[in-house]
């Protein structure tokens, strides 16, 4: 008889965003007349640069061509791409990385749900709490986390909180605690909005080298950087020998819809004296067969002059949606952070509501949608995260309503 995966009968059911669903389709049921405005969502909403859309046009075309249709590519990304993310995402971070140690792939999220393949099955692990749940979930599902607990915890994995105390960047775990094998960052992060600064990020390098672990180092947001912060963990001396880079075009470029990401993972990067690249290069030529021709012919116009060109201006119509809400909510003395490298505003809320509590407060009185931080680990209790990714209008208009309740 067949026997399932018993790991995912441990997972708790992701009832966040299906919460957060019912509660607004039961308030709009009761209030048809009443306007919603939904900044709680971590999706792009402007459309594709004109850039990528004509590569896209013109990749069609080449496919309604036997001279110039294409079939399977490289399972690791096409050459084009590669060449550029080398010399373009990373040529102007002054980082040298080599092409066949870039992986393109569908986005991040599979990426850093999959890296954990070609780790031991028991490795232990560590998240940052409030995280971005793949990190969390993917690990139990391979049953490196062990079980859950009622405090929303799993009891394999070593949560590094992020309060208001430690600036939102987790701290080093203490000599005394087992270095965790293997150790997510993201940065700029989600949901908290916060960065990580060299020196702060070369502790971590240290760390993971003099104990032998490694970093999976998630930079989806690097292009919100507006102050003097490293977008690649690759800055950082030592990081070639222990981090592997996750990036996407999804919050960059708006290809969530796309898809299109890419990992690296340095060769200098060894266990044992194997190559972490050779096992991921293994990995990702067995279970997946490359992103679309379409979508890297999309990514390769992404970086031409033009097409950077374009997506900075989306990028900045974002930003200015992430400062409107900023500098509004600190006006009314709130305690905020984030929202000026990254495009999430994570508040802490008034009055020491709950996250739900203020969650019902913010949609019953403001007709405003967010996402309570206690959604993404019990260290985010108290916080609530808002995000850029709206109109200008509408987050403006979200701001005048919060202001006008409280
Ligand atoms: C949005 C996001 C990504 C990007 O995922 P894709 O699969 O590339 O769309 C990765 N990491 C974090 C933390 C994100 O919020």
């Amino acid at each position: 008889m067949a026997r399932i995966n018993e790991n995912y009968t441990r997972l708790p059911g992701s009832y966040l965003f299906s919460d957060i669903a019912k509660r607004v389709s039961a308030f709009t049921a009761a209030h048809p007349d009443r306007s919603i405005i939904r900044l709680g969502i971590g999706d792009v909403t402007r459309p594709l640069a004109p850039s990528v859309i004509s590569a896209l046009h013109q990749a069609v075309a080449e496919q309604a061509d036997a001279a110039t249709f294409r079939g399977y590519g490289p399972e690791l990304g096409y050459d084009f791409l590669r060449q550029k993310i080398a010399d373009v995402h990373y040529g102007r971070l002054g980082v040298k990385i080599d092409t066949d140690e870039i992986f393109v792939s569908d986005g991040a999220k599979s990426d850093t749900g999959n890296i954990g393949d070609i780790f031991a099955a028991d490795s232990t692990v560590a998240v940052c709490d409030p995280v971005y749940p793949v990190y969390v979930d993917t690990n139990a599902m391979a049953g490196k986390a062990g079980h859950y607990q009622s405090s929303g915890h799993w009891d394999r994995i070593l949560y590094l909180p992020c309060t208001q105390e430690n600036g939102f960047i987790p701290e080093i775990p203490s000599p005394h605690v087992p270095a965790p094998e293997l150790i997510y960052l993201c940065f700029p992060n989600n949901p908290t909005g916060s960065t990580i600064n060299a020196i702060d990020l070369q502790d971590w390098v240290d760390y993971a080298r003099r104990n032998g672990s490694v970093i999976f180092y998630d930079a989806a947001y690097e292009s919100y950087i507006t102050e003097d912060l490293p977008h690649s963990i690759y800055e950082i001396e030592g990081a070639r020998e222990c981090a592997i880079e996750f990036c996407s075009f999804s919050k960059t470029a708006g290809f969530t819809g796309i898809r299109l990401g890419f990992t690296v993972v340095p060769k200098e990067l060894r266990i044992d004296g194997i190559a972490l690249n050779s096992l991921w290069a293994r990995r990702q030529s067995t279970k997946f067969n490359g992103a679309s021709y379409l979508t890297q012919r999309a990514g390769e116009a992404v970086y031409s002059e033009q097409g950077q060109k374009e997506i900075r201006e989306t990028i900045a119509y974002y930003q200015d949606n992430a400062r409107v809400i900023r500098e509004g909510l600190l006006a009314m003395g709130w305690s905020v952070f984030g929202g000026k490298n990254a495009p999430y505003i994570w508040l802490k809320t008034p009055q020491n509501l709950s996250s739900w509590e203020f969650f019902d407060l913010l949609l019953n009185k403001a007709g405003v949608v967010g996402t309570p931080g206690s959604g993404f680990g019990p260290a985010g209790e108290g916080y609530f995260r808002l995000t850029a990714f709206g109109s200008a209008e509408n987050t403006a208009a979200a701001i005048e309503r919060i202001r006008t309740l409280f």
